[in-house]
Formats: C-alpha cells, structure tokens, sequence
C-alpha cells in the first residue's frame, strides 16, 4: 500500500514536466517497468501456484512498453503500425492471465457467474459497439486504419472486461490483489475510452494518467501476499444471488435501453441489427440464469424436505427410546419404593434404629424423586407422539385444590414461605384427577421453588366464564421479560434457574399446558405488577377433548 501511494502521488510530477519530452516519456516507461519488477519480486517472494499467470501478464505489460516506444519513436507512423501491433499482442496477454488464475481456482465451475460475466461484457460491448466500432467503421479513411481503431482495439477492450468480469467467479475476489487488478484493468478501459472519444489524440496529456495508474495498481497488486491466493483452488461455492450481482445484471439488462434511447437524443446512428442480437443475447443469459437459479431453489427445496423428514423421523426415535428407558426404569424403582416402604413400617417385628431409618427415609425421598422424574420424561414423550389418553370423570376442583395444598404444606413450611388457598366452593368440572392434581402439583411447587423465604404463595379456585379457573400467584423472582410462552417448551428452562443451579427438567409446564389443554382449557402465565408470577388455568365445565390411545386424534 506504501508503495501504491507513492507511486500515485509520484504519477502526478509526470505532468510538470514539457509534453512530448524525453524526461516525460522515460518517466512513464519507468512507472511500467517498475511494474513489471514488482511482479518479478511479488512472484519471488509469494511464490503463487502456479506462478506462469504472473509471468504471462508481465510479458503482456512488456508488450506494452514496447508498444508505447515504438509510438515514442514514431509518433505519426499510421496505423496499422508497430505499435498497434505490439499492443494488440499484450491484451490478449492480459486477458490470459484472468483466465489461467480462473481455471487453476476452478472458477470455470461456477457457470452461474460465468454467465454474469458474460452478460455484463456484452453490455459493455453494446456501448463500445454503438459509440466506437459503428462511427469507426463508417469513418472514412484507409481501411487498415478503421480496422485497427474501430474493431480491433474495441474488441480488445472487449476482451480485457470479460476478463475482468470473469475473474469474479474465483473465490479470491475479496482480497486486495484481486481488487488491484481489476482496478488496473479498469483505468486501461477508461484510457482506452478517452482515447477513442477524444479525435485528434497524438500521445501525451491527462489521457496517460489512466495507463500510469494501471501499471501502478498492476504493480502494487503483485507485492501483495493476497496475489498468492488468486490461483489457488477452493471448494465449490453454493451458488447464491447477492444484491450486488442482481443490481449488475439490472444494469446490464437496462443498458441497451438507456444506450439506445441517448443515440436517439444525439441523433447518432447505432446499426440497429448488431444492437438487437446483443440485446438478445444479453435476455436469453438472463433468463438462463434465472431458470439456473430457480433449479438450485427447486433442488435446495427438495433436499430441505428431505433433511426435515431425517429430523422429524430422529425425534420420533428420541421420542421412543426416552418412553422405552423411562417405562423400564419405572419397574425396578416402583419396587425399590414399595421394599423401602415396608422397611420402614413400624409394625414390623424387628424396629428399626434411628440412623438406619434415617437412611432408608432419604432413600424413600430420593426414590420418589426420580419416580417423579421418570414419569415427567415418560408423559412428555407420550404427548409428544399422541399417545395420551384421559380418565375424566366428575371432579371437584375444590377438592383437587385442597388436596394438593395439603401435600405442599410441608414442603412450604421448610421454605419458609406462607401458603393461601381462596376458594368460591366446589366446582364441577368434567376431567382426569390425577391429571388436574399433576397440573396444580407442578405450579405450586414451581411457585414455591421461585419464592424466597418469606414470600407467599396463593391458590384461588374460582368461577370463569363456561368454566372454572385455577390461579397460582406467587410473590417469587418473577417469569424472566420475554420469557411468558417460552417457559412453557419442553425442556426450556430460564437462563437465570441454569446459572443458579435450580433444580428442574423443565418439562413440568409443559405438561402442566398440555394437560389443561387437553382438557379443552388454557394456561397462561404473567408477570405480576409488585413481582412474583401469576399463573391462569381455565378449564371448561364440560367439553373434554381427549386423545384415543392408539393414533393420538382428536374425538371429542
Ligand atoms: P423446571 O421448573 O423443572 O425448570 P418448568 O417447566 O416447571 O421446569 O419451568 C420452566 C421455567 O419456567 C423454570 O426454569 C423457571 O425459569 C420458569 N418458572 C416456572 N415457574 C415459575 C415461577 N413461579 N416463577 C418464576 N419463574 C418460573
């Protein structure tokens, strides 16, 4: 980058110095040699692979050197002259070298910007066509002349932006080197544009700033490391569309429009025939593309169906083997309770002492926990595939509260926290007791786990509309912002109950919604105004929907 700028600001003294003098021609020629010695140390030093590219478009840079001495030798010598021809030799140079460092980066590959690239020079070649071939070649004036300024040298340009526009099917695009050399290549067109536009050209003038700088970004983009990676093969990109590459071919598509409509203002002729085959040419790669485009969607669809059937089907498995695990985990536990149990019934002949009871009561404790555990994941996984049934049946949801209740005393009391219970009288409602009292179980021991001693947590049962409704308020932490629904996926847990190590699956809300939806109800949760959690149950005093064992339908 260093020497880019001091090279820029040095291609500025070019210009203090008498037009069509020696100190003015050796100093351009000084600015393409150092090129080409840039190239030669970049290749020394990066070491590319393959590194003949770089070697090519040094040659390709000499051509134009020798080129521009024989123009400085012979300045009115008519074309085609020496000089024409060494330059017409170092184009295709150029031009060569893209395309080697494509081909070896497996860019040719990529057809789908091949096709871009294609489309983007034969825009250019309607420009170059309609404002320097078409009055070139009706010009009059000897015939080699016309054919060397009006077809040759456009065709080289022509060349030199394919090129161009093909190297951005390599990968390297990104790097500073690429971005040199397309740069480089760019100032060249525009030299070679003012050139052709300005009549009476004879070397010399603002003209040559373009070629300068084109040997200076050439230069520079040799001497950076990213030159080694422009050749080096990749992997095959998945083809996209970016916004960038739409907006060129937007352009390009209108640029036979908007060429034709500014002739027509300037009253220029425009050889309509050349015109029209350009411009279908340019339609029928747009539509190739965009049907290219549509058959990677249509495959990427059919691979995306295909992936989802993989995932739907390894969750049913996951679904299976954790009912499987916990069915058969359930057994051996359910005896390790029941023994446990009879182990510590005082009526027995032998009475235990206090340490053994002691330890066959956190056995007791520790076992009914993982019962619960087990029979948390078997339900979730039950739901999970449909295969849920319910016992309903006429239930008193006062009762169901009271009972539940009772059973949380103890529990609150070692939490230190109050519990409430506020109930309008016995409510009927068509559903599973069992089911309702898990439902309630797993709220209130949440309300209890999330209240810090102190706290209170209240239980109202009370009249709704059609229905009853279940509430469990808490004085708690509070349901995280943003997290009312979420809490309520399976296995979601609040990141704050993970960071602090709170005990849970966080299946209990899961199930707890699933089962008052089954019952054809709700649950909702909401953060309270003074803190703590509210959580809302509205059931249906009839109108249960239930699952059939077998196929998980809804029947009623
Ligand atoms: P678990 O309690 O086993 O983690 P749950 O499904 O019962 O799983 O709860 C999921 C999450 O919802 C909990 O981790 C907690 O962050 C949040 N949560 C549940 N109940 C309350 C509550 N009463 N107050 C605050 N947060 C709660």
């Amino acid at each position: 980058m260093g020497a880019l700028g001091v090279q820029l600001a040095l291609s500025a003294i070019y210009f203090l110095f008498p037009r069509y003098g020696i100190v003015q021609y050796t100093l351009y020629e000084v600015f393409a040699g150092v090129a080409v010695a840039a190239i030669a140390y970049g290749v020394r030093r990066y070491r590319p692979m393959p590194w003949a590219p770089w070697v090519v478009f040094a040659t390709g840079i000499a051509a134009f050197i020798s080129g521009d001495i024989f123009t400085d030798v012979h300045p009115n010598a008519t074309s085609p002259s020496s000089a024409d021809v060494s330059y017409l030799i170092g184009y295709p140079l150029l031009a060569g070298t893209v395309v080697m460092l494509v081909v070896a980066s497996g860019g040719y590959r990529r057809s789908g910007a091949l096709v871009d690239a294609t489309i983007v020079t034969l825009a250019f070649t309607v420009f170059q066509w309609i404002y320097v071939m078409y009055p070139a070649v009706h010009a009059s004036g000897p015939l080699g002349g016309r054919v060397v300024l009006g077809i040759l040298y456009p065709i080289m340009d022509i060349v030199l932006l394919g090129a161009a526009a093909g190297f951005f099917v390599t990968p390297a695009w990104r790097t500073p080197a690429f971005a040199l050399l397309v740069l480089g290549m760019a100032t060249q067109l525009i030299g070679d544009t003012a050139i052709s536009l300005s009549p009476g050209y004879s070397g010399a003038g603002w003209t040559d700033w373009p070629f300068m700088a084109s040997y200076i970004f050439w230069g520079a983009a040799a001497l950076d490391p990213s030159m080694r990676r422009l050749g080096e093969p990749s992997p095959r990109a998945v083809g996209g569309v970016s916004r960038w590459r739409l907006a060129v071919l937007t352009a390009a598509l209108l640029s036979v429009p908007i060429a034709r409509v500014i002739a027509d203002v300037q009253g220029r002729m425009i050889g309509v025939w050349v015109v029209a085959a350009l411009w279908s040419a340019i339609c029928l790669l747009v539509i190739a593309r965009i049907a290219g485009i549509l058959g990677s969607v249509e495959r990427a669809r059919g691979l995306l169906a295909e992936q989802n059937e993989e995932l739907i089907q390894a969750d049913r498995l996951k679904d299976e083997f954790i009912a499987l695990v916990s069915h058969d985990l359930r057994t051996p536990l359910t005896s390790i309770i029941g023994y446990v149990e009879l182990a510590l019934d005082d009526g027995s002949d032998a009475p235990l002492d206090e340490e053994r009871r002691r330890y066959l009561e956190v056995v007791a404790r520790s076992s009914d926990r993982l019962l619960r555990l087990v029979d948390d994941l078997l339900l979730a996984a039950r739901l999970q595939s449909g295969r849920f049934a319910l016992n309903v049946a006429e239930t008193d949801l006062q009762k169901v509260a009271e009972e539940v209740l009772d059973e949380m005393h103890g529990r609150a009391e070692r939490k230190g926290v109050s519990l409430f219970i506020a109930c309008d009288g016995p409510m009927i409602v068509e559903g599973d007791r069992r089911r309702l009292m898990q439902l309630l179980d797993n709220l209130l021991s949440n309300a209890i786990k999330f209240t810090p001693q102190g706290g209170r947590v209240e239980l109202r049962v009370e009249r709704a509309l059609g229905g009853a409704a279940l509430e469990v308020l808490d004085t708690g932490v509070g349901i995280e912002p943003g997290d009312e629904e979420r809490i309520f996926d399976r296995f979601y847990r609040s990141a704050s109950s993970v960071t602090e190590h709170v005990q849970g699956t966080g299946l209990g809300l899961f199930i707890a919604r699933a089962i008052a939806e089954r019952h054809g109800g709700s649950l909702v949760a909401r953060r309270r105004e003074n803190g703590g959690s509210a959580f809302r149950v509205e059931l249906p005093a009839h109108g249960i929907v239930s699952f059939t064992e077998t196929e998980g339908e809804l029947v009623a």
